[in-house]
């Protein structure tokens, strides 16, 4: 799950970084009003679970109230990268003198946090990493013993040399780090963590993602949620208790199990398609999940072929297969379904799907392979 800049600045606010104040708007009088409470120049900033709005236009400088209010009347209902904005947050505009980088994130590889530092911040931190990733500071916590002061202290070395800046730096850091531990966090980034003309240091974005598997514990956080700022297939998608991640392919993919989800797309790349998505219905076989899971595949307007790959073994194939023929009642889709059941109650599913005449396959490479091509992508 991800929160918005303007909760993870409440969030660092309470434990201790220093953020610019300001407040979140939903309207251009909204905004009038916080730029007039702060009484200073201020930044409008889309609220979107995205990066690079500074780039796409969504992040500007407002002189005083009024220029805010134009602002947020221009950035409210902007696109930015197919998201709709529909809050600002105004915030006191600060002045840079540098920018730097502060990201903490899981990594599965040595299964610890890592911390990343550079002192190359700002906007273009992608490329940073793409081509001096040298740049790039990174040091992995030991889970157990956590981050020490000597090595908060280590990295904000490689950020500033004033000492005052330094030690500001190396609190921040730590700070950050225990937020990333106490919320179940699987990204915290600042991004930039800026100095002033007058020595603060302090952070003027911040990104905060959560482990969904952590939010039943995490319960202020979880209610932050913004469904209004999600994709709405994937709100559908968790609401029916389907596993589903959307991709940039065209075969749609419904299938039982993780593993067998994988594998699927795997093959699907392996025949020289691209699966539009990863959709787990999970290990029951209720026939409405099935129903859900074609409806949100059929909003995809991407997707020019649908592939059913369902083991039978707990999951019923008649479930899934009466699952399938309330989706076509229902959906009537016009791209070809192609259908895989094996299992149990195999012989049923073939029974209640033979008045559609779907292409089937025995094999999971067959299936596959007719997916494909009749996509009708090359
Ligand atoms: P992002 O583009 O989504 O990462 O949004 P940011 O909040 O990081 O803003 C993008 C860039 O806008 C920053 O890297 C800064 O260069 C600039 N910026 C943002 N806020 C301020 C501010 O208060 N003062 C100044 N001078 N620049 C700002
Ligand atoms: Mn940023």
């Amino acid at each position: 799950m991800k929160v918005h800049e303007y909760q993870a600045k409440q969030i660092f606010d309470q434990a201790g970084i220093p953020v610019p104040p300001g407040d979140v708007a939903t309207s251009p009088t909204e905004a009038f009003e916080i730029a007039e409470r702060l009484n200073k120049p201020v930044m409008v900033k889309a609220q979107v679970h995205v990066g690079g709005r500074g780039k796409a236009g969504g992040v500007k400088f407002a002189e005083n109230a009024e220029a805010a209010k134009v602002l947020a009347q221009k950035i409210l209902g902007m696109d930015i990268k197919g998201l709709t904005v529909k809050k600002v947050l105004v915030t006191e505009a600060v002045e840079i003198i540098s920018e730097a980088y502060v990201g903490i994130i899981l990594d599965r590889a040595t299964q610890k946090p890592v911390i990343m530092v550079s002192s190359a911040g700002g906007v273009d931190i992608e490329e940073v990493a793409a081509k001096t990733p040298e740049k790039i500071h990174k040091l992995f916590v030991d889970p157990v013993v956590g981050l020490r002061e000597y090595q908060a202290r280590n990295l904000a070395y490689k950020l500033f040399r004033e000492i005052s800046q330094v030690r500001k730096t190396a609190d921040i850091i730590m700070r950050l780090y225990d937020i990333f531990w106490k919320v179940d966090s699987s990204l915290v980034e600042i991004n930039p963590l800026i100095s002033t003309p007058g020595g603060d240091v302090l952070a003027i974005d911040a990104k905060l993602n959560i482990d969904d598997n952590g939010l039943f514990r995490q319960k202020n956080i979880a209610e932050m949620r913004d469904l209004d700022a999600e994709d709405p297939a994937e709100v559908k998608a968790r609401e029916a208790d389907l596993s589903y991640v959307k991709l940039d392919g065209n075969i749609g993919c419904i299938v039982n199990g993780a593993g067998l989800a994988m594998t699927t797309m795997d093959l699907v790349k392996h025949y020289g398609g691209e699966p539009a998505n990863f959709l787990d219905i999970g290990g029951s076989s209720n026939p409405g999940k099935v129903l859900t899971a074609m409806q949100i595949i059929l909003s995809d307007p991407n997707v020019r072929a649908i592939l059913i790959n369902i083991f039978g073994g707990i999951t019923r194939c008649d479930d899934v297969a009466n699952g399938i023929v309330a989706a076509f009642n229902e959906y009537k889709p016009s791209v070809p379904v192609v259908v895989r059941l094996t299992g149990t109650n195999e012989e049923e599913a073939q029974r209640i799907l033979s008045s559609f005449k779907l292409p089937t396959a025995d094999t999971l490479d067959g299936a596959v392979k007719k997916a494909i091509s009749l996509s009708g992508i090359e």
